[in-house]
Formats: structure tokens, sequence, C-alpha cells
């Protein structure tokens, strides 16, 4: 299979997710690989995102756990004040990123894929530039060349960070400090976990939403019962509708919020710090792809669902993109499954992503997550396939185990065709909830139908209980057949 007129079959540039897992599965189906990262091997999730951000969330989550005395005593428990240390909280999540990304390093190393640690960009078509670390300055040839180099977090302008006052996620996961009255801005998924930490260990939170409600990006529903005990019952304050037009680091750092609508003043804040969680962008300045014609989208490499990166709408031979820098449904899942379709067609087996069934979850206590279309988008698909939209709810509060666990707070939406009962989507807010949806998400994969799904047994006393009473409820509302 190898192609001894290249250096290499496939070069990957970026070693985050994406760009592991076809670095991997191209080098175990036998192809020569190589894998380039300027940063840290693992990227954004190992080093900056899911990985440290879980292990904070675990440990503050314990932390909330303990110090809620009216839950315990629910029980019958009575715990002594709860006591944490911050540093060994910080050394959890730094321990945790450092073993999965020496073993993640390792997996690459046995796999026989050459790691070069430097900047790399495109020369021409199937040619890599590589500036080493060193400083030297080589091309490398490749059959196949992915582009994996992911995103960074955006800050918008007007917004200035110091890293130490006003900082993103990327200095956050390090929890170097407790503020004492932080401004999270962004109410997306990124600032819903940051703020379940920072809540969980005593800091007092404002949450800044320019959209007009908070949790913009959730099903509406959901988000508001989520954001009673989320937000509403947290120290946090959410304002929505306000733009923090600046933000100047110091102590204190000063936030000038305007009105979204009308840009009238509404108020300076000064607080002990700010999280700028405002969304992220793609990595893909220094690539060169005007070299090979590629236009970018806002910086997003645009590809079609076998991950060929697109010039002016065509294949360009040779050329592939996954993860963040393709702007689709940007999670660490995303991204690997995206690596491994990509050298699935390197290797000429024609796959392409089914994004539908790609599900997304929010670590906070309790968690949210969803699967396929939105209300509003299966809506609009109901309209334009001329079937009737099927909406059920299914509760926490009727399920044994929620119940059981004194956590019984917590909505299943479940979204199907109520002709077919295909199931078309799946929004989830409660106890384990990023665990729930895989089951809906298996379904949507198979584009199964609440009818089958509805006659399997499900574990009793489980969570798993409320994806059943929720796919009886979808067969039972079924339009009989003409
Ligand atoms: C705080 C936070 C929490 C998150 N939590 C979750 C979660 O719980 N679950 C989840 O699924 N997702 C989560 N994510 C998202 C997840 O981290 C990303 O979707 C994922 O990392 C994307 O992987 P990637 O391979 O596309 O890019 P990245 O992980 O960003 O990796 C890209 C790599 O490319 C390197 N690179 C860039 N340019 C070059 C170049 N020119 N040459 C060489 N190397 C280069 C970078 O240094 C980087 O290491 C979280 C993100 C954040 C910020």
């Amino acid at each position: 299979m190898s192609d001894a007129s290249f250096d290499f079959d496939v070069i990957v540039i970026g070693a985050g997710y994406g760009g592991f897992d076809a670095a991997k599965h191209a080098a175990d189906h036998g192809l020569k690989v190589a894998i380039i990262e300027s940063r840290d091997m693992g990227g954004t999730c190992v080093n900056r995102g899911c990985v440290p951000s879980k292990a904070l969330l675990a440990a503050s989550g314990r932390v909330r756990e303990l110090a809620d005395a009216q839950h315990l005593s629910s029980f019958g428990i009575h715990a002594a004040p709860v006591r944490f240390e911050r540093q060994k909280i910080a050394d959890h999540a730094n321990q945790l990123v450092a073993t999965i990304r020496s073993n993640l390093t390792k997996t690459l190393e046995r796999a026989g894929v050459t790691i070069i640690r430097g900047q790399g960009r495109l020369e021409a078509a199937q040619k890599v530039g590589v500036r080493e670390i060193s400083g030297v300055d080589r091309t490398l040839s490749a059959r196949d060349v992915i582009l994996a180099t992911g995103s960074d977090p955006f800050v918008p302008p007007g917004i200035e960070t110091d890293g130490r006052s006003v900082f993103t996620s990327d200095e956050a996961v390090n929890l170097e400090w407790l503020p004492r009255w932080i401004a999270i801005i962004g109410s997306g998924y990124i600032g819903l976990e940051f703020a379940d930490v920072y809540t969980a260990l005593g800091c007092e939170v404002t949450m800044i939403e320019a959209l007009d409600r908070v949790m913009p990006t959730f099903d509406p529903d959901i988000a508001k019962l989520a954001a009673r005990k989320l937000i509403d019952g947290r120290d946090i304050d959410a304002r929505s509708g306000v733009l923090a037009k600046s933000i100047k680091p110091g102590a204190p750092a000063q936030i000038e919020l305007v009105d979204m609508q009308t840009r009238e003043p509404v108020e300076t804040l000064e607080v002990d710090a700010v999280l700028v969680a405002t969304g992220r962008v793609p990595s893909s300045k220094g690539l060169n792809l005007e070299a090979l014609g590629v236009e970018t989208n806002r910086g997003f490499v645009p590809i079609d669902d076998g991950m060929r990166v697109l010039a002016a709408g065509q294949p360009v031979p040779h050329l592939w993109a996954v993860g963040d820098v393709t702007g689709k449904l940007m999670l660490a899942h995303t991204a690997a499954a995206q690596g491994t379709v990509a050298v699935d067609n390197i290797l000429g087996h024609n796959r392409e992503i089914d994004y539908r069934s790609i599900p997304a979850a929010t670590f906070t206590h309790p968690e949210i997550s969803s699967v396929g279309l939105s209300e509003a988008d299966a809506k609009q698909h109901s309209v334009d396939q001329g079937f009737e939209l099927g909406v059920v709810r299914s509760y926490f509060k009727a399920n044994s185990k929620a119940l059981a666990e004194l956590e019984s707070d917590g909505l299943m939406k479940l979204l199907f065709n109520k002709v077919t009962g295909e199931v078309l989507g799946a929004h989830i807010y409660g106890l384990h909830a990023a665990d729930l949806i895989q089951e809906v998400s298996n379904a949507v994969a198979r584009r199964q139908s609440v009818r089958q799904l509805s006659t399997e047994v499900h574990t009793h006393p489980t969570l798993s209980e409320v994806v059943e009473v929720a796919y009886k409820q979808a067969a039972a509302s079924l339009t009989p057949a003409a």
C-alpha cells in the first residue's frame, strides 16, 4: 500500500483528537504516517478542554454534594463542613492531563507514527512545509495530507486578556486561583461548566449573555428547566441581552456593559476576574491554504461529508480536513470520527459521516445532552417532508432510580416522525444525561422507529427507563398506518 515516491503516505497536521485518530487509524492499516504538532500532543481536548475540565467538574461536584447539607439530611446524613484544597484539585486535573497526553503519545509511537514537533503548512499539492521547534525548515511530501489544526478561544474585539484577571478556558482549566467574584462572558456549554465549578468552590458568578436568553444554544424547554437549578438555584446573577463591549484586566477587572440592541451603556462592573467563554475560532491562519486555492469560510476549512477539502465546491485531490477546523459539531468525538472517515476514504472505502447521530453533552450537575435535530429544525423538516412531528416528554420525577438518589429534577424531550416512528432527536436534562443520550444516538444512527425501540427491555431501576418511557409514549401516539 505504501508509495515509495513520497516521504510519507499520510501527513497529519495537528495532534488533537482528530489528528490522533486519523494518524493511528492510518498507521494501523499499514500506511507510513507522520504527525506534526506545534504545541502539546493531544491538542485542546487533552490539554485545555474535555480532560482537565471534567477533572475539575468531578472534584468540585463532590464538594457541592458534600456541602449541600439539606440534600444530605434528606438521606439522614449529617457531614461536617466540607473543606477542600484548591491546589490539590488543580493537581488532579494537571496529572490527568499529563497521563492522558503521555498515553496518547506512546500509542502513536507504538503504532509506528513519526511525530514531528513544529509548525506545519501547505506548500503545494502533496507537499507540507515544517518549521521545526529547533528552527529548521524542511519540506516533506505525502500522498495524502490531513489538516487537523483545531480551534482556539474566540476573544471578541474590545476584550483584553492578561491570562490572570481576564482569561479564557485555556487558563481557567489550571484553576490557579479562586476569585471571590468572577464574571463569565457567554452561557454556552463552556461557560456553564465553569460556572458549575466556580459556584461549587464558593465563588460568586455574574453570567453575561449577549443574546436575549441565557443558554441560547440549548432546547428552550430544557434550558428553562435547567436554568432554574444550574443558574437561579446558585450564586449566579445572569444577565441576558447585554454585551461586554470592553473588558480591561486589573484588580479589579472592569467590564463595560451595553444594551445588545441599542448599544446604550448599561453598567460598568468591577470584578475580581473574568472568564471569556464566547466560542471558538478555527486555527487555520498559518496553513497557507491559498497555495491550493482553498478559500475558508470565516477561517473554517470547507469539506464534503467524506472529509475532502473543497476549493470552489470541488474536492482538492489528496487534501482532507477533520475536527474543529472544519466547524462541524466542534466536539472531540466528532473530530475523532471524522479522522477515521478521512482515512477510510484514503484507503479507498467510500465513507461519509452521519452528523445527525453525533451526541453532545454539557457536564454540569446535573448534565444536559442532545442528539439529532432541534425542535425548530425537526418542525421545519416535517413541513418540508410532509409528515406530522411527534414530541413527547419523559420526566425524571417519575423514575424510581432518580427518586432513590433524591435527584428527580430532569426532563427528556423526544422528537420523532409520527407516521414512521423514526427518532429525529432528543434533548435531556437530568442526572447522567450525558450517558443516557448514547442510547438515543445509536437509534438515530440506525434511523430506528419508536415502534421497535419501545419493545426493548430496560434494566429496573435505572435512569435508562426515562428513555424507555419516552419511547413507549411515542409509540402509543403514532398515527395508525392507513
Ligand atoms: C474547556 C473545553 C471543554 C471541552 N469539553 C469537551 C467535552 O467534554 N467533550 C467534547 O467532545 N469536546 C469538548 N471540548 C471540545 C474539544 O476539545 C474539541 O472539539 C477537540 O479538541 C477538537 O479536536 P481537534 O483535533 O479538531 O483540534 P484540537 O484539539 O484543537 O487540536 C489541534 C492541534 O493542532 C495543533 N496545530 C494547530 N495548527 C498547527 C500547525 N500549523 N502545525 C502543527 N500543529 C498545529 C494545535 O497545537 C493542536 O494541538 C471542549 C473544549 C474546551 C475548550
